[in-house]
């Protein structure tokens, strides 16, 4: 396995849309493999996509049970995922590994429903709540060409610069 390169911003390719996966083959698994290499590298971090490599594929990778006062699913590997039901909403505080200097208030969806595909093409549904759904949400963002910055409640409020950037 093999860590990759994170697109940072402001690099513009961050904006592309990304494709949807259709070949679950073995290269396919191997580059899966190497993304949640590269988030495990990265101290703290709950979650990636393919585009923050700059592969532009809509596969995403969250995990947010290091912590276990979140309720989670453990390794959750999204590929294709889509959200088929959202409820309420919520104001919480968002990193990125392509943001590294910032923190940002965000509004989320409190709970969500979402379909997705493991590495091999077989359809799963999760409901996810508070801190997974949240990360869940940051991370498909990603697919569709949007950073934490972008939905940002008030540029000028909800935008921190880390006091400590750990290596
Ligand atoms: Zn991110």
């Amino acid at each position: 396995m093999a860590t990759l390169d994170i697109l940072v911003y402001p690099d513009d390719t961050l904006k592309q849309v990304s494709e949807v996966v259709t070949d679950f083959n073995d290269e396919f698994r191997r580059f899966v493999a190497d993304l949640d290499e590269t988030r495990l590298h990265a101290p703290g971090c709950v979650g990636i996509a393919a585009p923050q490599v700059g592969r532009f594929q809509r596969v995403a990778i969250v995990d947010v049970s290091a912590n276990p006062r979140h309720k989670s699913h453990g390794l959750m590997i999204l590929v294709n995922p889509e959200i088929t039901a959202w409820n309420g909403f919520v104001k919480g505080r968002e990193g990125c590994l392509s943001v590294p200097d910032y923190t940002g208030n965000v509004m989320r969806a409190e709970t969500i429903t979402l379909e997705a595909q493991d590495p091999h093409g077989e359809m799963h549904e999760y409901h996810c709540e508070g801190f997974e759904a949240r990360a869940v949400q940051h991370e498909i963002d990603h697919l569709d060409g949007l950073l934490f910055l972008d939905r940002l409640v008030s540029r000028r409020k909800d935008l921190f610069q880390r006091k400590v950037y750990k290596k």
